[in-house]
């Protein structure tokens, strides 16, 4: 069973202390996604920095996600929905299985596969592959819910987590089996909108 794991969409990547201007251009792709997940009954993971003061990579980063400031929240558009299938799941470093109970959690659920998205694809979704692959998780990359900070090759890092980790890179369209039609209001109910095919009958 597939699980869509969201990385660090959160305030302070998004609109605050470590904003990247790309990060704007995933949100329309990764809103369907999530809408398809929630559809499809995948667990969702919402994989977030909630940082102490003293963590080590603070030193490099400067302070951002602090735990329990409104930088750490996963942005408005991307909301976590109340209900057993989608998991909150706080880290301190880059990897979302680095000293998290992610593993555990997801093999409860019976997840054997990973869809990673998020940011940054050369930072914490790189960190959170490798930790998919030594655990024993297929791994997918739907390359347009993926973003490198401005000035990063985006299509060196899908490289790398192709050929070193196995990913399967491929689109949101292609997860969802129909184009990604642009974005809608997020408080739009599941299914309002589209006919029974997904498609889009009307602008929400
Ligand atoms: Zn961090």
């Amino acid at each position: 069973m597939k699980a869509l794991v969201i990385i660090d969409m959160l305030d302070d990547f998004v609109h605050g202390a470590l904003a990247n201007p790309r990060a704007q251009t995933i949100v329309p792709p990764l809103r369907e996604l999530l809408r398809h997940a929630r559809k499809e009954s995948w667990p969702i993971v919402f994989s977030n920095d909630a940082h102490l003061p003293g963590d080590p990579e603070l030193t490099i980063w400067g302070e951002h996600a602090m735990a329990d400031t409104p930088g750490a929240e996963v942005i408005a558009e991307l909301e976590p929905a109340p209900g057993p299938l989608e998991l909150i799941s706080p880290k301190r470093s880059y990897g979302a299985f680095d000293g998290t109970d992610l593993d555990e959690r997801l093999r409860g659920l019976g997840v054997d596969e990973v869809v990673l998205a998020g940011q940054h694809t050369h930072i914490c979704v790189r960190h959170s592959a490798y930790g998919a692959l030594i655990r024993g998780y297929a791994i997918t990359v739907p390359r347009d819910a993926v973003c490198t900070f401005a000035g990063v090759d985006e299509e060196d890092a899908l490289e790398y987590l192709r050929t070193v980790y196995g990913a399967r890179i491929t689109s949101v369209e292609a997860l969802i089996g129909r184009p990604v039609v642009g974005d809608v209001d997020h408080e739009t109910p599941l299914g309002s909108g589209y006919d029974s095919g997904g498609v889009l009958t009307h602008e929400p």
